[in-house]
C-alpha cells in the first residue's frame, strides 16, 4: 500500500499544520556545524507556506533526558531555518505549554513557528503506549493536520512519529516520500547489475542487512572494519584489527550462501596496516593473506582497504547500474586512512544508474572528502532508518502513513 502524500490532505490554506521534521543537527557550542537536515525540510515547508498553511514545526535534538536542557534547545535551529526560508520563524520556549499555544495561536496564513525540543518531554520516547498517547494528544491540540517528514526517526515508535499520526489527519512530506521512493527502488526490481558496498565498524550492526540483501544483489563488496571478520573467516590472521570472533560462524554461513546463490562476494585483497590507531602512525600496505607479515607483526592494525582493493571495488561499482553503499572503507576521519573511502565514493559518482549513500558516518565522509550531494543519486538522511528499510523491517513511522512494504 502506498504512502499518503501531502496532496491527500487537500487544501491546507488557513489550517494549522504540524510538521514533524528531523532537525537533529550536529551542534558545537550552540553553532550548527552541518545544516543539511534543515535544508532537507525546505521543500515541504515552502509548499505548505505557499499554500497559506499556518505551520508548527516540531523535532527532537540530541538526547535530553525527558526534561528541558538548554544545550539541546532548538532555538539556534529555528534561527537557521529563518535564514534559509528568508522569513521570520517564531520560537516557542516549550513544546506543548503556554508558549507553544501562544505561538500557534499567533500564526497567520503563511506563518511559521518552531516549538521546543520534543524530547524535553518524557512522553515522546516513553516505552509505555499510554504515556506516548497522552503526549501525542497534547501535541495534537496545536494543529489540524500532521505532515510527517522526519525520515531519520521513522523506525522509532515515538509519540510525534506514530501516535500523533493516528490522532490527526496525516500524510508524508516530500522528504519521506523521496527517501521511500529511492529505497523502494533498491528493494523492488533494482536495475542490474546491483552492487552493495558495506563497511563501517561493526559486523553485528549490519548482519540483518547482509542477510536480507544477499539473495537480492549481484555483488557484495565488504570493506571497513567488518572486512577483518570476513578475512579471519577465510582463515587469514588479522593482527589487532577489528574482529568479532562471535560472528565468525555467521560470516562463514554468509560466504557459503553467497557461493550457493552465485552472488559475487568480493573481499579485500590488501589493506593498509598501521602500527597504532593514530593519524601519524607508521603504516604499510599488506596483502590480505599476509596482514601479520609486516614489521608490526601480530600488533598491526588494519585501518583502510589497500589500493588494489580500492581499484577492484571502484571497477565493480562503476560497472553496476544500481549501487547502495553503507559504511566507510576505512578510518576516514584520519586523512591517511581515507583513500579507500575516497576511491569508492568517486566511483559512486560515476555510476550510470542509481547510486545511494546511506548511514550517518558515510554521508559525513563523502561531504568531508569534498564531494557534493548532487554527485550521488541520493544521500539518505536516515542511517538506522534506511538500513532497517533495506532489511525489510516494518517501520512504524511509515506504516502509520499508509505504507506497507
Ligand atoms: P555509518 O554511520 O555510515 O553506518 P558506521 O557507523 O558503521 O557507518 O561506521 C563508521 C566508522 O567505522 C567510522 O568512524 C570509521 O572510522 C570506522 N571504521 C571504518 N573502517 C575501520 C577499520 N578498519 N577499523 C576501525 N574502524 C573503522
Ligand atoms: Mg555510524
Amino acid at each position: 500500500m502506498a504512502l499518503r502524500t501531502l496532496a491527500s490532505l487537500g487544501s491546507l490554506a488557513g489550517k494549522r499544520v504540524i510538521v514533524r521534521a528531523d532537525l537533529n543537527v550536529p551542534l558545537r557550542d550552540g553553532i550548527i556545524t552541518d545544516d543539511g537536515r534543515v535544508r532537507a525540510t525546505l521543500p515541504t515547508l515552502n509548499a505548505l507556506l505557499n499554500q497559506g498553511a499556518r505551520v508548527v514545526v516540531c523535532s527532537h535534538l540530541g538526547r535530553p533526558e525527558g526534561a528541558p536542557d538548554a544545550k539541546y534547545s532548538l532555538e539556534p535551529v529555528a534561527q537557521r531555518l529563518s535564514e534559509l526560508l528568508g522569513k521570520p520563524v517564531a520560537f516557542a520556549r516549550d513544546t506543548v505549554g503556554e508558549s507553544a499555544h501562544d505561538a500557534a495561536d499567533a500564526l497567520d496564513d503563511g506563518d511559521i513557528a518552531v516549538i521546543e525540543n520534543l524530547r524535553f518531554n518524557p512522553g515522546e520516547t516513553a516505552k509505555d503506549e499510554g504515556e506516548r498517547r497522552a503526549f501525542a494528544q497534547e501535541l495534537a491540540a496545536l494543529g489540524d493536520a500532521l505532515v510527517s517528514d522526519g525520515f531519520g526517526v521513522v523506525h522509532r515508535k515515538q509519540a510525534s512519529v506514530y501516535e500523533l499520526a493516528e490522532l490527526l489527519p496525516s500524510a508524508a512530506g516530500f522528504l519521506i516520500e523521496k527517501e521511500v521512493d529511492v529505497l523502494d527502488r533498491l528493494t523492488e526490481n533494482p536495475e542490474r547489475p546491483y552492487t552493495v558496498v558495506l563497511g563501517g565498524s561493526k559486523v553485528s550492526d549490519k548482519l540483518g542487512v547482509i542477510e536480507h540483501l544477499l539473495p537480492r544483489v549481484d555483488k557484495l563488496l565488504v570493506g571497513g572494519g567488518m572486512m577483518f571478520t570476513f578475512l579471519k573467516a577465510e582463515r587469514h590472521e588479522v593482527g589487532k584489527s577489528l574482529l568479532e570472533e562471535d560472528q565468525l560462524d555467521t560470516v562463514r554461513r554468509y560466504i557459503a550462501t553467497a557461493k550457493e546463490r552465485g552472488v559475487e562476494l568480493v573481499l579485500p585483497v590488501d589493506a593498509v596496516v598501521a602500527a597504532s590507531f593514530s593519524a601519524d602512525a607508521e603504516h604499510v600496505v599488506a596483502a590480505a593473506d599476509a596482514l601479520e607479515d609486516t614489521a608490526f607483526g601480530a600488533d598491526g592494525l588494519g585501518l583502510d582497504i589497500g589500493p588494489e582493493t580500492a581499484a577492484l571495488f571502484a571497477a565493480a561499482v562503476r560497472d553496476s547500474r544500481t549501487v547502495f553503499w553503507n559504511g566507510p572503507m576505512g578510518v576516514f576521519e584520519m586523512a591517511v586512512f581515507a583513500e579507500g573511502t575516497r576511491t569508492v565514493a568517486k566511483a559512486l559518482t560515476e555510476v550510470e544508474g542509481l547510486s545511494v549513500v546511506g548511514g550517518g558516518d558515510s554521508a559525513a565522509a563523502v561531504r568531508q572528502l569534498g564531494f557534493a550531494d548532487d554527485q550521488f543519486g541520493h544521500i539518505s538522511t536516515g542511517g538506522g532508518a534506511s538500513l532497517e528499510f533495506l532489511e525489510g523491517k516494518k517501520l512504524p513511522g511509515l506504516e502509520v502513513l499508509g505504507w506497507q512494504a
